[in-house]
């Protein structure tokens, strides 16, 4: 396994549409093993592939204590109820913003081995979910963020939030 470099805001990877993944050999495998150590080493709740300039559609993500792996991912349903919270992106470090998604949603996935599973997630992982495929979309959260923060406001709201869900900080 190795780290793999973070890009950031600027670099033109982060604006295109990612290919689906069509080859489930040992490269796509050794791909998902790095994105999830660079995830860890990163301390964030999700990590997709162009982040790393690789334009395929593949995400990881870690909240719950557990590691997910999205190959192709495609959204099945979302709730109509929606959650407002923090949100920030390793590929924007020290920037967070403030971003309404809904609070449930479905996706559908392959893994490694390309067989199709379908995941559910609420809160965190839902928001995280949507970040994340939005990113293989060439999207970040920057375009539709109702506010971005300044460091003083940020800390005055995780200070609000200091008794609500753990994890809500954290970059996907
Ligand atoms: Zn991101």
């Amino acid at each position: 396994m190795a780290l793999r470099n973070i890009v950031t805001v600027g670099d033109p990877v982060l604006t295109k549409v990612c290919r689906p993944v069509t080859k489930f050999d040992d490269r796509l495998s050794q791909l998902v093993d790095d994105m999830i150590e660079t995830l860890h080493d990163a301390n964030g709740a999700g990590l997709a592939a162009p982040q790393i300039g690789i334009l395929r559609r593949v995400v990881v993500i870690n909240t719950e204590g557990e590691d997910w792996e999205l190959i192709n991912p495609e959204i099945v349903e979302v709730s109509e109820e929606q959650q407002t919270g923090i949100e920030g992106c390793l590929s924007l470090p020290g920037r967070w913003g403030i971003v309404t998604r809904p609070e449930y949603a479905k996706v559908r996935a392959q893994d490694r081995h390309g067989d199709w599973y379908e995941y559910e997630g609420e809160d965190l992982t839902a928001r995280c979910f949507l970040h994340e495929i939005d990113h293989l979309d060439g999207h970040m959260y920057t375009e539709f963020a109702e506010k971005m923060l300044t460091p003083e406001e940020l800390e005055e709201l995780l200070k609000e939030q200091e008794d609500a869900a753990e994890d809500e900080d954290a970059e996907v």
